[in-house]
């Protein structure tokens, strides 16, 4: 895929195992294939990792304090981790947080918090506000309300960097119509910058970027 956006400080396009791939430096957590300390980073396991594929301008620079919306067990936060500053990650599920406080015992910036995303409040006084950028992945539905309720800890010029899967708000509606909804619920808080579908990475998902209103 195209790559004409700047990556971040701390990813490189590396050839890793005989394979050009997007790769961060840090210990490996889903088996991805290695070249000394840098990792591949597998677009099609990652919704970020599709968006820079496609040379999205996320707005992060590297070094950048993060909020992470639907951490799972790590595998696309591990990343952040690796390139970004503090990096507050957010899961609601407990096994895969278990899987998650694993991955940050190599890396000191990542910070795991078993919290619900539409509770903001419950991890407001563990989350530094002013943040570079909310990166949010929950695939659940009311995900543009997510990103509104958390629009709080953006700094003015911060940036969201969202994916939004269609079937987890609808399974039956035409994709393009769930993501002008959520585009538009997104407008509450947001001015959206860009949008873009991420296949072939993944199917049916949106990737937005948007800043605070
Ligand atoms: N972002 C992950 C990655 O690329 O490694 C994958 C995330 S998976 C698609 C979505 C995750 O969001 C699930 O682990 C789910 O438990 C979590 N999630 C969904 N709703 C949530 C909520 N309200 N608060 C916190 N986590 C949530």
């Amino acid at each position: 895929m195209s790559a004409g956006s700047p990556l971040p400080v701390g990813v490189e396009r590396r050839t890793v195992a005989g394979e050009e791939t997007l790769a961060t430096r840090g210990e490996p957590v889903y088996g991805e294939p290695t070249d000394g300390d840098w990792r591949a980073w597998n677009a099609s396991r990652s919704k970020l990792g599709a968006m820079f594929e496609h040379g999205m301008e996320t707005g992060l620079a590297g070094g950048d304090r993060v909020l992470y919306l639907g951490a799972a067990a790590g595998t696309t936060v591990s990343h952040v981790a690796d390139f970004a500053g503090p990096t507050y990650a957010v899961e609601f599920a407990p096994r895969p947080t278990r899987d998650l406080l694993d991955v940050a015992q190599s890396r000191d910036r990542l910070f795991p918090l078993l919290k619900d995303a539409r509770s903001p409040e419950t991890y407001a006084h563990v989350v530094e506000s002013d943040l570079d950028a909310i990166v949010q992945d929950v695939a659940t539905r009311g995900q543009a309300d997510v990103a509104v309720r958390n629009a709080q800890f953006l700094a003015d010029d911060g940036r969201l960097v969202a994916a939004i899967k269609a079937r987890s708000e609808d399974v039956t509606a035409d994709p393009e119509a769930v993501f002008d909804r959520a585009v538009d619920r997104l407008g509450d808080a947001y001015e959206v910058l860009d949008r873009r579908r991420l296949e072939p990475y993944h199917e049916d998902h949106l990737a937005v970027i948007a800043t605070p209103r």
